[in-house]
């Protein structure tokens, strides 16, 4: 009898899992290197977007007043006095029967309270005509459309974008403290694997899941480390854990977590005296997975087939690396979607289906490759949902509404 659970369910092993890891430190870094990272401070807003009342056109500023008795036939005629381009500032105060000439994005002048575009008047050098009545406050773009000083922009947790920083550039965030990105060290472990540049020896394969793997930890804002290929030997893969999980704030490793003789993790993480939180999962592909803590470091042991390791690794190392991230949203959200094949095999247990989202007629579909198999990456090209058939459900015919997690969208 092992000391730890067995076949947990997705969920239980997740929550296993999150309970095991909490956001990283912070750090200081520039704004132009912000993007993507995540936000570790609540920033609020010093200053107002736009900093003052401005012209959203070219054309006249003045007192809507003035304006009142404008029709078609007999303009208001008003005196022209002074000109404000975009990035100056109005000298003087607009009075009764005056005019300030404005262009696009320059300050209201003290007095106006309407501006009237370059379209809808006449003018000379020295004075503009208007044909309308205009009401107090047209055309005018209020301080603090875009953000009010004082109001919060962007919550500690948040997601890096360019809005976001465009925001926080326009009013003069220039640094900004932000989680450091998760490390994660990935092990290969199996005595068949050789690198991807070796010449195969007769029954040996490259170590192809490692570079998926490495792509889907940075599509999750985490730094990759690759730490090699260990033979399926106990010793060998404590060693390659330890130093992993020193260097490291997270360790991934494929291989080695089934019942077969060559089966080494969880003896290797016996011999190091980790933790060992669980052994499988109760799903299919990904079933054979162990989770452990050793030196306060998660160690995630994921199958070596490579379309289980993936889909291991979608719903239990992206919620992982969230937390430790230091994102809000830890958990994946879910949709409802439509196959768009049909999937011809009775699901015993609860199943997973990588798939690509595509819009038919307004309505989401999974699309699934055409040939799937545990053993094989090549499915998972695009792959940014993740269906799931509940367990006990019968074949699915084409366009059955399933739900599916979103994973890179
Ligand atoms: P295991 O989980 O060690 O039983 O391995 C299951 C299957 O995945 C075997 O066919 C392995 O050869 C294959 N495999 C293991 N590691 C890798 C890897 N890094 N890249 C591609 N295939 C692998
Ligand atoms: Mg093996």
């Amino acid at each position: 009898m092992e000391p730890y659970p067995i076949g947990l369910s997705v969920e239980e092993a997740r929550e296993c899992i999150l309970n095991c890891c909490a956001a990283l430190d912070s750090e200081c870094i520039a704004l132009e290197e912000a993007d993507g990272r995540v936000l570790a401070e609540d920033l609020f807003a010093p200053e107002s977007i736009p900093p003052f009342p401005r012209s959203p056109y070219d054309g006249y500023a003045l007192r809507a007043e003035d304006t009142h008795g404008a029709a078609k036939e007999h303009g208001v005629t008003l005196r022209v006095i002074e000109e404000v381009p975009a990035g100056c500032a109005p000298t003087k105060q607009v009075e009764r029967g005056q005019a300030v000439k404005i262009l696009t994005g320059a300050p209201i002048p003290q007095g106006a309270d309407l501006v009237v575009k370059f379209e809808d008047t006449q003018f000379t050098a020295e004075t503009v005509t208007i044909f309308a009545p205009g009401k107090s406050g047209e055309n005018i773009v209020p301080v603090g459309e875009d953000i009010q000083e004082g109001d919060p922009v962007a919550e500690r947790g948040t997601v890096l974008d360019g809005a976001m920083l465009g925001v926080l550039a326009g009013l003069g965030y220039t640094k900004l403290q932000v989680f450091r990105m998760p490390r994660v060290a990935l092990i290969s472990t199996g005595d068949e694997l050789m690198e991807a540049d070796a010449a195969l020896l007769p029954g040996k394969i490259r170590n192809s899941s490692v570079y998926t793997l490495a792509s889907y930890v940075r599509r999750c804002g985490a730094v990759s480390m690759r730490r090699g290929i260990v033979p399926d030997q106990a010793q060998p893969i404590a060693a390659a854990i330890a130093q992993a999980a020193e260097q490291s704030d997270l360790v991934l490793t494929t291989g080695g977590v089934s019942v077969g003789d060559y089966d080494m993790l969880r003896k290797a993480l016996e011999l190091l005296g980790a933790d060992i939180l669980f052994w499988k999962i109760r799903m299919k592909p990904g079933a054979a997975f162990v989770a452990a803590v050793y030196q306060g470091k998660l160690i995630l042991c994921l199958s070596g087939n490579p379309s289980a390791a993936v889909v291991a690794f979608f719903l239990l190392g992206i919620p992982a690396l969230r937390r430790m991230a230091g994102r809000r949203d830890v958990e994946l959200e879910k949709i409802q979607v439509r196959l768009a094949r049909p999937f011809g095999k009775k699901s015993p247990n609860r199943r997973f289906l990588p798939g690509k989202l595509e819009i038919r007629g307004g309505n989401a579909y999974l699309l699934q490759a055409e040939r799937q198999g545990n053993g094989m990456l090549h499915p998972l090209y695009g792959c940014n949902l993740l269906g799931e058939l509940p367990a006990g459900s019968p074949p699915m015919e084409q366009g059955s509404s399933i739900e599916a997690y979103c994973l890179f969208l």
